[in-house]
């Protein structure tokens, strides 16, 4: 049946990520950190990985977690990762292989901010990840209870240094930036199949 064929072709080609995944990275993370055989640790590393790598279908890119809603599945599942950094550490170059992908998902909280005159905003801000090039479009989250459909903002400068403490400049925006708001990549909340 032609279009039972075309599908199948489809899903072969298709790798993808599903929400589950996010769920299942603090288990594929004990595997490696208390896994007795190398070959089960060396799996969990390469689903991680895949996890990392691959897009979720569409309307299947978000999931909600204990510090912001509807966060990019690449990035809560990195987040995680990251969580696990001397675990991943001692599991040598595949575990610093996998850290370094997760620091590309890289995410900033913003602890205090100040209005310039021309509308833009400086704020010092946490980062978790690897510093990154600017011009950027972020996702900006703002905490709850605070409502507010997801929008994007310009980051026109980034400087960080090596505890992750950031200086960023965010362009000219109506949007409020409440203390404790979080950004992320925008190309990440866009990554769908
Ligand atoms: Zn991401």
């Amino acid at each position: 049946m032609p279009h039972r064929l075309s599908r199948w072709r489809w899903c072969a080609h298709a790798a993808m990520v599903f929400p589950a995944a996010y769920a299942a990275t603090p288990i594929l993370l004990d595997l490696i950190e208390h896994g007795q055989r190398p070959r089960i640790k060396d799996a969990a590393l390469g689903l991680l990985s895949n996890a990392l790598d691959y897009f979720p279908t569409v309307g299947h890119n978000r999931v909600d977690t204990p510090y912001d809603i509807q966060v990019p599945l690449c990035c809560a599942i990195a987040r995680r990762i990251r969580g696990r950094r001397a675990a991943l550490l001692a599991r040598g170059i595949h575990g610093k292989q996998l850290l370094a992908e997760a620091d590309l998902h890289w995410r900033l909280t913003i602890e205090e901010a100040e209005l310039q005159a021309d509308g833009s905003l400086t704020a010092i801000a946490a980062l978790e990840g690897t510093p990154f090039q600017t011009p950027v479009e972020a996702e900006l989250h703002v905490p709850q209870p605070v409502e507010q459909p997801l929008q994007t903002v310009w980051m026109d400068a980034l400087t960080a240094d090596a505890s992750g403490t950031a200086c960023i400049e965010l362009r000219q925006t109506p949007f409020k930036h409440p203390p404790g708001s979080s950004l992320y990549p925008a190309e990440c909340g866009r990554r769908e199949h």
